[in-house]
């Protein structure tokens, strides 16, 4: 049976983002148009996400709307929330074919194999799997950056985390493939590539990896055409000294650092199982600081871990002040069954997880506007990202290599480019700039 038409929606990380391309490419190699979610199509693919409740809810609510759109289309659902719960996935009404992180290479003839209403699982255990899914990279035209996916796995087991779970253990790319795929998005037009992964910073640290990702990172940096690298997110124990030498040494590596922090209390960090302790975060950001002046450090926080108490929580908004960060994600603990934590005492309520995170947040705008206010009448690089109006002689907006976010007046010929502007105003989210 020919299904031509097939629609995608995607929740969660860059990693999912940059799957769900990719397993569009494979429908799109067998003849399949791709349209939107919300149109009438043939086959509807959601790409799950299971690192709090909220995605699965999510999830959930895409998956009905897909069988209300089309009750004839075949509903395929895959992703972290597949993988890790497909008995819950397959009681939702509406679902032919469930595809777990193993088997989503072979997603064309699975869906071509479902007969409607004989439900199809594909999914299996992959705690054991060793080799990397090497699924197509994508085909879109004309943008600036790329995410390149290079390893996949995880199996640090920090104690609220469902993705090793979901996710399965440490496997990385091939060197020769991540730098096939560099460059074949240079030839395409991108001109900043932008690492992930699941657990970054382990790249090629399993038995058998060829070697690690300061060695990818200086291969890739000569590859013709590449304006800006830049690493997703590292864990604390993964920004090595050979790290910061490469990232010190200027373009094309960006001067910006994802580096968790999850909480800035010893007790809760020590009961997360994280790897390390304020003492060592604290350490670590001044060797990055003297290393890299000007390096935009952003993390990720969360909030309500079971335990916290108002004292702990104390403790994380005096280090997450004392660490200045340029940029804060703030993230409420959701229980995930089958981790340690979930089954821990002292489940934080509601209301004070809430209480919490805005607390939290407002610092985070707080910093991120005194970090971007340093940059008032400076003149900075702006790689030109998108045209985004045509009013009073075009509006272009971009991203400095630190990772602030600038609209500047131009014309939409740069897009692409590597523009010098100098800072004028300080708002909310962006800096104002003009080109000079
Ligand atoms: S490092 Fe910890 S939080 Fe991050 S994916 Fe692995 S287990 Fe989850």
């Amino acid at each position: 049976m020919n299904h031509k038409r097939v629609a995608f929606t995607t929740l969660g990380c860059k990693v999912n983002q940059y799957e769900s391309a990719a397993l569009e490419e494979l429908f799109r190699r067998r003849g399949y148009q791709v349209v939107d979610y919300n149109q009438p199509a043939d086959v509807y693919v959601i790409n799950t996400c299971t690192v709090t409740h909220l995605g699965d809810r999510k999830s959930r609510q895409l998956i009905r709307r897909a069988s209300r759109t089309n009750p004839e289309a075949v509903v395929a659902v895959t992703g972290c929330y597949a993988q890790t719960a497909s008995d819950e996935v397959l009681g939702i009404e509406g679902v032919d074919l469930v595809i777990g992180a193993g088997n989503r290479a072979g997603i064309v003839d699975l869906v071509e194999g479902t007969v409607k209403g004989r439900q199809t699982v594909a999914v299996r255990d992959i705690s054991g799997d060793r080799d990397y899914e090497e699924l197509p990279g994508e085909t879109k035209q004309g943008r600036v950056r790329a995410y390149l996916k290079i390893q996949e796995g995880c199996q640090n087991f920090c104690s609220y985390c469902i993705v090793p779970y979901a996710r399965g253990p440490l496997r990385s790319r091939t060197p020769e493939n991540v730098l096939a795929g560099a460059a074949e998005l240079l030839t395409r037009g991108f001109k900043e590539i932008v690492l992930t992964g699941i657990h970054t910073g382990a790249y090629g640290r399993e038995p058998g990896g060829s070697m690690g990702l300061a060695e990818l990172l200086e291969k890739l940096a000569v590859l013709p055409g590449l304006l800006r690298l830049r690493l997703s997110s590292l864990e604390p124990h993964d920004v090595t000294p050979e790290i910061l030498e490469l990232l010190s040494a200027g373009p094309p590596f960006c001067r910006h650092l994802h580096i968790p922090l999850q909480s800035g209390d010893d007790e809760i960090l020590k009961s997360m199982r994280r790897t390390y302790d304020t003492v060592y975060f604290r350490r670590l950001t001044a060797r990055v600081r003297a290393k890299i002046p000007d390096c935009g450090i952003t993390t990720d926080v969360m909030v309500g871990f079971p335990g916290e108490t108002d004292k702990h929580f104390e403790h994380t908004l005096r280090f997450v002040t004392e660490m200045q960060f340029s940029g804060l994600h703030v993230f409420k603990y959701s229980p995930r069954r089958g981790t340690p934590a979930a089954d821990f005492p002292e489940q934080v309520s509601p209301a004070a997880k809430e209480a919490r995170s805005r607390r939290l947040i407002a610092l985070g705008k707080e910093m991120a506007s005194r970090f971007a206010a340093t940059y008032l009448g400076q003149t900075v690089d702006v790689l030109a990202e998108q045209f985004i109006s045509a009013d009073s002689g075009g509006q272009l907006d971009g991203l400095t290599d630190n990772y602030l976010r600038v609209i500047f007046s131009g014309p939409q010929q740069v897009v692409g480019e590597q523009i010098q502007v100098k800072i004028t105003e300080i708002s909310d989210t962006f800096l104002n700039a003009r080109i000079i």
